[in-house]
């Protein structure tokens, strides 16, 4: 027999369970399927286990899409104090990490809970462990085939997330169907996701595994990232590295300015008055990691005492800690990635709605679409305002 429903959500993650819960809160019949064993996966292993669920500071601007206009309507119609104030109902204790990023105290399962719970009260049925194989446009509607038989919705919501992490069920089930209904998807790629270097670059550096940095500013062209920076096995990662990473592309010039809180020029030169007997490496040391700083002195200056720079040299070297080249030679891609870049072309979606200009009735939310937050809570939160724009209009 066929199931008969107003609104059938594809995908019960952050932006589907959002967009069923208000739908449902409207008085509509809402069935949400998800091909996973368990809901919400991505928002359980969120921030470390503790989800940064929004970003106090956002604005359209931390999103990157072919139309930076986009996302605003949505965004400015549900605000991460919207979240909060849903957040606080359920007394989940959170606390802001930094910059503006809210972490729960305890567990990202509360998050879970708090929208499970939410959708129960407004009538959602959510089905886990059902796969969805087809749609059609009927008529009145959607006839959709699932896992646990035949669904007919008068609006069909794709809310299929990105290809990240595809251990955890990400699959590109949501582009198919775009194109399927007409619609142009980007190119996609793996956005927030670590760095590798490659032949003599990762010779360099290989053995540095470990090193953290705790403040550097990555560059590619005008834009850059003000965080932490850490060596891996076969690159570099750290949040400067992973906000940097969804603006490179390779060949694209990567900088880093390895204190960019300082003036390295001047201290040096500071540093060989107050110690000329010194060597480079160990005066560097107690502004850099030991290892890096040994190594720079390896690779680009010699290590002598600081009597034998010439001002000239000093200011010279100053220089090259603000503007590291590195050459990257790739990312890790979407097995580490936490979010896809490019997707659904926003061209073929209302901004106000996410409702498809092409076929009425279907709607796109959350990361499927061609919006890609910074890192920071950023994406949770287009995945909120996206599946709750729809939500009103489903
Ligand atoms: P998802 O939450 O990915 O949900 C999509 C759902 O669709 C999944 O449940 C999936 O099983 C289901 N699905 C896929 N294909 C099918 C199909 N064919 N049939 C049925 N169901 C299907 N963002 C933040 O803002 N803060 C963070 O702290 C944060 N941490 C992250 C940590 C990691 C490790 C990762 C990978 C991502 C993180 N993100 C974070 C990004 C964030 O998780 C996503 O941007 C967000 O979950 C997107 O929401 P969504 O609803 O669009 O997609």
């Amino acid at each position: 027999a066929c199931v008969k429903v107003d609104v059938l959500v594809i995908g019960a993650g952050a932006a589907g369970l959002m967009c069923a819960m208000v739908a449902g809160q409207r008085g509509r019949s809402v069935l949400v399927v998800d091909h996973a064993n368990k809901v919400g996966k991505k928002i359980l292993m969120s921030g470390g286990g503790r989800c940064n669920f929004t970003n106090m500071g956002v604005t359209p601007s931390c999103y990157l899409s072919g139309n930076p206009h986009f996302a605003k309507s949505a965004l400015a119609r549900y605000t991460p104090w919207d979240f909060i104030a849903m957040v606080e109902k359920h007394r989940i204790a959170y606390h802001e990490k930094e910059l503006g990023q809210l972490f729960c105290d305890e567990s990202s399962k509360l998050i879970v809970r708090m929208l499970l719970d939410e959708c129960a009260q407004a009538g959602v049925r959510i089905e886990a462990s059902c796969g969805v194989t087809r749609a059609q446009r009927t008529e009145e509607g959607f006839n959709v085939l699932t896992a646990h038989g035949e669904v007919h919705a008068q609006s069909l919501v794709v809310a299929t997330g990105g290809l990240s992490i595809p251990s955890m069920g990400a699959t590109g089930f949501g582009y198919e169907l775009a194109r399927q209904f007409g619609h142009n998807v980007l190119p996609t790629r793996a956005g927030l996701v670590p760095l590798t270097l490659s032949g003599k670059h990762q010779e360099r550096y290989q053995d540095l595994s470990g090193v953290a940095l705790p403040v550097v500013e990555a560059r590619v062209g005008k834009r850059s990232f003000r965080a932490g920076m850490l060596f891996t096995h076969r690159g570099i990662s750290g949040p400067a590295i992973l906000q940097i990473s969804s603006y490179w592309q390779p060949g694209d010039d990567l900088r880093i300015d390895l204190l960019p809180e300082a003036d390295a020029g001047a201290w040096l030169q500071e540093q060989r008055v107050a110690r000329p007997a010194a060597e480079l490496k160990n005066v560097l040391a107690d502004l850099l990691p030991r290892r890096l700083a040994q190594r720079l002195c390896e690779l680009w200056f010699e290590s002598r005492p600081m009597r034998q720079y010439r001002e000239a040299e000093l200011a010279q070297i100053g220089a090259q800690l603000h503007d590291w080249p590195i050459v990257a030679s790739g990312t890790e891609g979407y097995r580490t990635a936490e979010v896809t870049l490019g997707g659904v072309d926003t061209d073929g979606l209302s901004s106000s709605t996410l409702q498809s200009k092409l076929v009425p009735g279907l709607f796109f939310i959350g990361e499927v679409v061609d919006v890609t937050g910074w890192l920071g809570g950023y994406n949770f939160q287009w995945a909120w305002a996206s599946g709750h724009a729809a939500g009103e209009v489903v």
